[in-house]
């Protein structure tokens, strides 16, 4: 039985990062992994036996890209396919004594990225692209990036992070125009959009967007370009000795169940995720400072990027218990790093650090939107009063005889900002104010701060230190720097300006 959300009673907005394991794919699955199979590579009846299951799946999950099944290679999933395709293309132009230059753009996902830059140290010439503030990339720029020594273009289809989508046709013909093979990672599009692999030399793509199990992927490489690809896997030389390593036969077979699930209907699922996709964006586009990142139409169906202007993206979603979703990629949300990908498209650090990605899939439905909507519409009304977007929160304070002070630390081009408004009286704290653009700690830490103000003498404001601080708030010791800056903030207090009256 499938379960209603995979994350327990939260609302899973993630699937740009992972989509839940169909139930048909698990099944089907566990059915082949209960089958008595060898290895799809021995000529005994059993090995045959996985072979066939192997050939069938490898048909299905050629034809979710319209190409023929021979042509379709399994991989480990897309890194290993975009690193194929990547490394093989210039370690072969390069064994064969030339001087390959590789295009890609600043948007790419980092395992094309990653790859590219260890050649560039190899010494590869490479020209990374940035697209525009829409996040497609100009024709014209790429056809002025191509070179006579151009061996490979490699371009994303619809990026993970905005779901942009890029004009593919227009792009292949100026590749085709300069003879340059062209890489595509259509991770983010198979299934989602229409695909075919007319023009293209390599395409990568992954099982785990498409409802099929992680760790399976593919590399579709064209007939003309595989004697230009050097495989990165040696050994027993399976995949016609593009990718050695024994075939993980219940994971293709799960791989193609889930491609062909995706291929059924895929037209009629895209129109309902897209408008679901609406539905967010009309649900959301008032909130003060909501800015959508990336191209209004030129986008895939499932994936919607905002930024919250004036609210910091990992303090808006510590305050969305009930969603799963992500700030930025699930690879650099870890880092605590503000979106390269939105930095790209010319978004300041605050903008880019203020992101959420909400993604969606089969089994997202109005209803979850809808709490979407509502709970950010929530958590975001009671970060705003916060924000350094808003004025000093004075309210009715300004009382005769009252000291007004105020003081700031951080800076929002640094991610953290934290500002206190304390009300003096009789040499005391009577009350004390904060606005904090920061991460859950900061705020937390800040609130805190806050209310040891009440009471203290006005010419010793720092209630404690930092590191009492981060304690109190269970701060990981990282997050010191952070409380550093609340301490900034108090120190640096002064009488504030008189509003108007
Ligand atoms: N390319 C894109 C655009 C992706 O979104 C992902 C997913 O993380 C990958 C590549 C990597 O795929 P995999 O997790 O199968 O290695």
């Amino acid at each position: 039985m499938e379960a209603e959300h995979f994350a327990g009673e939260s609302v899973y907005l993630d699937y740009a990062a992972t989509a839940p394991v169909d139930a048909r794919v698990g099944m089907r699955m566990l059915e082949v992994l209960a089958m008595p199979l060898g290895n799809a590579a021995s000529t005994h009846a059993a090995g045959a036996a996985a072979e066939r299951i192997v050939d069938a799946a490898r048909v299905q999950v050629a034809a979710l890209i319209d190409a023929s099944p021979e042509d379709v290679l399994f991989t480990s999933g897309a890194t290993e396919s975009n690193n194929l395709a990547i490394t093989g293309t210039a370690r072969l132009a390069l064994s064969r004594g030339a001087r390959p230059h590789l295009v890609t753009m600043a948007t790419e996902h980092k395992s094309v990225l990653e790859p590219v830059r260890a050649l560039q140290a190899q010494g590869v010439a490479v020209t990374i692209l940035r697209p525009g503030s829409d996040g497609l990339l100009d024709p014209a720029v790429l056809a002025a990036a191509l070179r006579d020594e151009t061996v490979l273009v490699s371009l994303l289809h619809v990026n993970n992070e905005t779901g942009v989508a890029q004009n593919l046709t227009e792009l292949i013909t100026v590749c085709a125009a300069r003879g340059v093979a062209l890489h595509v990672d259509a991770s983010q599009s198979a299934g989602k959009l229409p695909l075919n692999t007319r023009g293209i030399a390599l395409l990568s793509f992954t099982a785990h967007k498409l409802g099929g199990p992680q760790g399976i992927g593919a590399l579709y490489v064209a007939p003309a370009q595989r004697g230009r690809l050097a495989p990165q896997m040696l050994g027993g030389g399976h995949e016609r000795g593009l990718r050695a390593g024994t075939l993980p036969v219940h994971q293709i077979a799960g791989f193609g169940i889930a491609a062909e699930l995706a291929a059924t209907g895929r037209a009629e699922e895209a129109a309902r995720l897209a408008a679901l996709r609406d539905r967010l964006w009309q649900g959301l586009r008032d909130i003060p400072g909501a800015v959508l990142n990336g191209h209004p139409t030129a986008r895939a169906p499932h994936i919607l990027n905002v930024s919250f202007t004036g609210v910091e993206g990992e303090g808006l979603y510590a305050a969305l218990p009930e969603l799963v979703l992500s700030t930025g990629s699930a690879c650099s949300s870890r880092t605590g790093e503000p979106s390269f990908v939105l930095r790209a498209l010319g978004r300041n650090t605050e903008e880019a650090q203020s992101a959420l990605r909400f993604s969606f899939g089969r089994r997202t439905t109005e209803a979850h939107i809808d709490q979407a909507i509502a709970a950010v519409r929530r958590s975001h009304a009671a970060l705003w009063p916060m924000s350094p977007g808003q004025p000093l929160p004075l309210g009715d304070w300004p009382a005769q005889g009252a000291e007004l002070l105020v003081g700031e630390g951080g800076a929002l081009r640094l991610g953290t900002w934290v500002r206190f408004l304390v009300h003096g009286q009789g040499g005391v704290v009577r009350d004390a104010r904060v606005q904090v653009y920061g991460c859950p700690h900061t705020i937390a830490a800040s609130s805190h701060v806050r209310k040891q103000l009440m009471g203290r003498p006005l010419n010793a404001l720092v209630p404690g230190a930092p590191e009492e601080w981060r304690l109190a708030v269970n701060a990981p010791v990282e997050k010191l720097g952070r409380m550093l800056i609340i301490e900034d903030a108090l120190r640096a207090i002064r009488p504030a300006p008189r509003p108007d009256p």
